[in-house]
């Protein structure tokens, strides 16, 4: 038995036809790990998000337009992906299976829903396959109910966590303003090891502290700033990019003290994947989960993983790098 819980439902399958984003792989990992390390009482069910859920980050307008199917042309492919009624149930469940995993995490230390991490979704419109902001809508749910304050998202997928970025751009400052300022810290050991067109830089005001890694020449083309963006070059690997997610890390925990991590997991990071220009290798990757983990654990900070993006030229080794993020959890994790 695991030692922490896996969020999941058969129903997390979006139903977006043949398309790059494998839908199909939530099941492939469900099944992969339970054939080999979990059990079927690892794994919770959970419910969907609530529309006062998802209020708590979107506007009503655009939930409304969601709910009732009015969204515009623009609208619809903006979000590529085909929209449907049965697409927003999808997306519904896949929140309310952060919002559990949250909810676990907190209990237990650590919790992973096999699913979310939509992070391309702003306030008032979706974008890149994101329809809504699971994490965001999770986090919001835990402040209004009183069970945190203060959370940092360390978003590891190649692409930008834009919609991230925008819904916690301007929240209301709940502890002292921390500077704005860039960050000039850079390991003197790795300065050799990382070339020089990379920028790790950001400001922080809100409740929420936003880090993401991810390859700058890529989708978005706008990145709103997060509280530290890691600005990547193309083809980086394990090695560099290891180093910088240890600085990112070290840089965040020493500006803000988060109740919660929210770790979104992208698999496309990965050297074959077909949306990612990275170089790093499935073992960088499981290396990369367990370095999120330890740094976690050794604060005694909860964490919260969700999925997010993957699309490897063969969806097999999508499925066994986000199949290796609960690998690695167990390592980490077990035997506290
Ligand atoms: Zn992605």
């Amino acid at each position: 038995m695991l030692p922490f819980k896996l969020v999941y439902s058969d129903d997390y399958y979006l139903p977006i036809g043949s398309h790059v984003f494998p839908a199909e792989k939530y099941k492939r990992i469900h099944d992969r790990l339970l054939g080999s390390i979990a059990e079927p009482s690892d794994f919770i069910t959970p419910h969907p998000a609530t529309d006062e859920d998802v209020l708590l980050v979107h506007t009503p307008q655009y939930v409304k337009k969601l709910k009732n199917g009015t969204l515009g042309p623009r609208e619809q492919m903006e979000l590529e992906v085909p929209f449907s009624p049965a697409l927003v149930k999808a997306f519904w469940l896949a929140a309310g299976g952060s919002i559990l995993a949250a909810d676990c995490a907190l209990s237990d230390g650590i919790a992973i829903s096999i699913g979310g991490g939509f992070h391309h979704a702003f306030p008032d419109h979706g974008e890149g396959f994101c329809m809504i902001h699971d994490v965001a809508i999770a986090i919001r749910r835990m402040q209004r109910d009183g069970k945190i304050r203060y959370a940092m998202t360390v978003d590891c997928d190649v692409h930008q966590g834009n919609g991230t970025a925008a819904i916690f751009a301007s929240t209301p400052t709940a502890s002292e303003p921390l500077p704005s300022v860039p960050i000039p810290t850079l390991n003197p050991s790795l300065s050799t090891k990382i070339p020089a067109k990379t920028k790790l830089h950001g400001s922080h005001t809100g409740d929420v502290f936003t880090i993401s890694l991810h390859q700058e020449n890529n989708y978005p083309a706008w990145k709103p700033p997060s509280s530290i963006d890691v600005n990547l070059p193309d083809e980086i690997g394990d090695d560099d990019y290891l180093a910088w997610l240890d600085n990112a890390l070290s840089s965040g925990l020493r500006r803000f003290d988060p109740e919660i991590l929210c770790y979104i997991a992208g698999a496309d990071p990965y050297r074959e994947d077909q949306l990612g220009g990275l170089s790093l290798t499935i073992d960088g990757l499981k290396k990369r989960d367990e370095l999120v983990f330890r740094v976690a654990k050794a604060r005694g900070i909860p964490v919260m993983v969700t999925l997010a993006g993957g699309y490897a030229r063969n969806v097999e080794d999508t499925v066994t790098i986000h199949c290796n993020t609960v690998v690695a959890a167990k390592e980490v994790f077990e035997g506290r």
